[in-house]
């Protein structure tokens, strides 16, 4: 029987439309083998919604997402409205949409890939092989917690102020998707917190080990942020899922990604209780490169397929589609950004053809 699913497609701005259309033909051409059907809607969000409306994320957008099973988002901003009033900025646009459709976990993959082994900054022995998941909570902890703010001493010093909370219930939400995920994959969660010094580290190491009960299959350990930092640099093949909360997985999964040494080549994922998830690379509008077909489609491609596993529930899809990316550079096909000398280069719209081509 053939699956149905509604996407909102929010192409953005910058390359943003450019790497949007060679994912959408990716898609269509996958649909007929998995015995699926896309339904595709394509609203506007950031600076393309801002000229349309003149609100970066338009009512009838966030609509548009909540009625479909998930989203793919491309990327918002461009210099035309870099110095208007944070109302009228596409990042503003961005926020809305992630505290609309309540997006708690934030999954951003670190996978190397054999054929761009050479990107990383760490040495080949170190990097080879490493395939990492940082699954962060993304709506709670030090950026939400209350009080927070810059206030006046009794003295008249100044004091800034922020405070790290975490509630039971968000804790468990965050590490079941944690363990949800793990085993999806290695069946190894690791755990990082800051345990030996703050409380609410504390409440969240006992809440793991909690929920842990549930997943007796995934093997479970804890690390302080400080080790877990110099781990991933120092041995980073030991990790196969990461769970952290906000502060430590802002930093961790960036630090992660750049083991990978390529922007254009990442994807992300971010997922609510209920409502459709965020899928988006983890680069920008690239607007220094926009209209003129030399950006890397691969990162939107990869999100795509991550949308099928963790948002739609066909993996069998996802592998497809990944396996296809890894042909294409099997073959040497290289958008500029990830060029490296005797490879093809093409463009971005050169590179949807030889993917088309690869998922035969
Ligand atoms: P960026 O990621 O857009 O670009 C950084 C550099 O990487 C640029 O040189 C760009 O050409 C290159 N690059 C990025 N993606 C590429 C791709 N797919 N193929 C080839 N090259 C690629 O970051 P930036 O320059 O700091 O920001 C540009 C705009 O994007 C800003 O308006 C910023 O606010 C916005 N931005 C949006 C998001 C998002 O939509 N989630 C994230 C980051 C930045």
């Amino acid at each position: 029987m053939v699956r149905e699913y509604r996407i909102t497609l929010l192409p953005g701005d910058g390359i943003g439309p450019e790497i949007m259309a060679v994912t959408v033909q990716v898609l269509k051409a996958i649909a007929p083998t998995h015995d699926l059907q896309f339904h595709f809607s394509e609203v506007p969000i950031g600076g393309a919604a801002i000229d349309a409306t003149g609100n970066p994320l338009p009512p009838e957008t966030l609509d548009d997402c909540r009625q479909s099973d998930a989203v793919l988002l491309a990327a918002i901003g461009g210099y035309k409205w870099d110095n208007s009033p944070r109302s009228q900025r596409p990042e503003t646009g961005l926020l809305g949409l992630r505290s609309g459709l309540e997006l708690f976990a934030n999954l951003r993959p670190a996978t190397i890939l054999p054929q761009l082994i050479d990107a990383s900054s760490l040495k080949r022995e170190v990097v080879e092989g490493v395939d990492i998941m940082v699954v962060r909570e993304l709506t709670g902890g030090v950026y939400f917690g209350q009080p927070k703010g810059i206030f006046e001493t009794e003295t008249g010093e100044k004091r800034g102020v922020n405070t790290m909370a975490y509630s039971e219930g968000e804790i468990d939400r965050i590490a079941k998707v944690g363990f949800e995920i793990a085993c999806k994959r290695g069946k190894k969660l690791c755990s990082v917190d800051k345990a030996n010094v703050l409380d609410v580290s504390q409440l969240w190491r006992d809440r793991v080990v909690q929920i842990s009960a549930e997943y007796s299959d995934v093997e479970l350990s804890h690390l302080y942020v400080d080790n877990a930092a110099m781990q991933l640099v120092r041995a980073p093949k030991q990790f196969d899922t990461i769970l952290t909360g906000n502060l430590f997985g802002d930093i961790l999964s960036d630090a992660a990604a750049m083991l990978t040494g390529s922007i254009g080549m990442l994807p992300s994922a971010s997922l609510g209780a209920d409502k459709p998830g965020v899928f988006e690379p983890v680069h920008g509008s690239a607007p220094d490169i926009a209209g003129q077909d030399k950006a890397n489609p691969l990162a939107q491609v990869l999100s795509a397929a991550m949308m099928l596993r963790y948002g739609l529930d066909e993996p069998e899809a996802a592998t497809q589609i990944e396996k296809a990316v890894m042909a294409v550079l099997d073959q040497g096909y290289r958008t500029g950004d990830i060029m490296s000398p005797n490879m093809k280069a093409v463009g971005c719209q050169g590179m949807g053809e030889v993917l088309l081509k690869a998922l035969g």
